[in-house]
């Protein structure tokens, strides 16, 4: 049959549709656009803000309307399904913990059991999944509703699978998971996320790997000196959420801005060159223009490369959604678009220190006599192909750089010796 995987949010949700896609590839199932009439339509839906919800409940729609059987899973569908029942009664709902089981079992067995790894289905930096589920109950968040308490992926499978993303060709693995600080707690005998990394760097040859979220207070020693291996990204996304310690309680955030700004300076003097990125939420309930500008005076003085900023959005069932002192939306888009200035001014400084640097690309597009990818430092980057230079898409490739082209870096093979 014709199918197709919308995916919305994080990179767990895109790591799970990776796999629901393999799963039908690998069953024979042809892969379409929803524009080209599938049969089957598979939703895998976010709930992190009212727009994620707004979209999700769009897409569920358009699948309707494009005639397929529609199959909706994920955050919104956790705590939705009234309302999306009220959308059509013929939709499948698929809950986040059934995600796996259901898939395989409706549509037959995964191409290789325990592990995501693809076929070549168009990414060029393999997503691995190592943890779902947490147990902070940050105020603001929904996810530890949506997604339950926090669970490990057992070392051996995390392990077979990096394995067959370098088989598969890939030479750089995103560590990806809801809050993968709490990697292996669960497990029988307990273990940590850096002891994982290290397993990995033994068990794969030249496998590059970048980790994605990381909470301040889940940064250890052990993680840092990590960063010492050429195998480890120079880049790292650490959640601040707010510069402000009044804010940040109410957020139930376990640090404050010492605390924050102790571990980003270390960072920073450990890794060379390295890449810090952040999230930052605006207009909390209770924020007041002296504590958004406690934020931005905070955040403008320390090394971060870019913000991801989140207008505050009220998420059913959660502490902060009956705290008083709500911010105008109007406020919340002014203190947003200013935060996101910052973030322009600081990724601008950012590539330009990169002029004359050589950086190692994963190339994710060849295409027009050129070919673009992402650098260890997490850095789009363009370079024309040269003759003598074999480029191949997944492949890592050393660049020289000469410039930038708008927000990307421009550069130039080179061959270190
Ligand atoms: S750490 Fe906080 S913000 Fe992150 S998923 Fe858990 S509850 Fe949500």
């Amino acid at each position: 049959m014709k199918f197709c995987v919308l995916t919305l949010g994080c990179k767990s949700n895109q790591s799970e549709s990776s796999l629901i896609e393999n799963i039908l590839i690998e069953n024979s199932h042809c892969k379409t656009s929803l524009e080209e009439s599938p049969d089957v339509c598979i939703i895998n839906t976010c709930s992190v803000t009212a727009k994620s919800d707004y979209q999700s409940r769009q897409l569920i729609r358009r699948a309707l309307k494009a005639g397929a059987s529609v199959i909706v899973t994920g955050c919104y569908s956790e705590l939705n399904q009234p309302l999306i029942r009220q959308i059509s009664k013929t939709i499948e709902i698929v809950k986040n913990a059934d995600k796996d089981a259901y898939f395989k079992d409706k549509f037959g067995h995964s191409p290789n059991p325990g592990t995501t790894a693809p076929g070549d289905h168009g990414n060029s930096r393999a997503l691995l999944k190592i943890q779902d589920g947490c147990n902070a109950y940050c105020t603001y968040c929904q996810i530890p509703q949506t997604r339950g308490a926090s669970r490990s992926r057992p070392v051996s499978e995390v392990i077979r699978e990096a394995q067959a993303f370098e088989e598969a060709g890939f030479m750089e693995i995103v560590i990806t998971g809801i809050h993968i600080g709490y990697y292996g707690v669960d497990l029988n005998p307990k273990t940590e996320l850096s002891a994982l990394i290290e397993n990995i760097l033994i068990n794969t040859n030249n496998l590059r790997i970048r980790l994605t979220s990381i909470e301040v207070s889940e940064i250890t020693d052990r993680l840092i000196r990590l960063y010492e291996n050429g195998r480890i990204c120079s880049h790292i996304h650490i959640p601040l959420q707010s510069g402000d310690d009044v804010i940040l309680k109410k957020m139930n955030r376990p640090y404050n801005t010492s605390d924050f700004r102790r571990t980003i300076l270390r960072l920073h003097s450990a890794i060379d060159n390295i890449s810090i990125g952040t999230d930052v939420i605006v207009g909390f309930p209770g924020e007041t223009h002296d504590s958004f500008n406690d934020t931005y005076g905070f955040i403008s003085s320390i090394p971060l490369v870019y913000l991801h900023v989140f207008p505050y959005s009220k998420r059913k069932n959660t502490k902060a959604a009956e705290m008083p002192g709500a911010v105008d939306e109007g406020i919340k888009k002014q203190w947003a678009a200013h935060l996101r200035e910052l973030s322009g001014e600081k990724k601008q400084a950012y590539m330009s220190a990169q002029a004359g640097k050589v950086l190692c690309a994963a190339v994710e597009t060849i295409e027009n006599g050129s070919f673009s990818g992402t650098t260890g430092n997490y850095l789009k980057i363009v370079s024309e192909l040269v003759p003598g230079f074999e480029i191949r898409k997944k492949h890592l490739v050393n660049l020289i750089v000469t410039g930038q082209e708008d927000d990307r870096l421009a550069g130039k093979p080179v061959i270190i010796r």
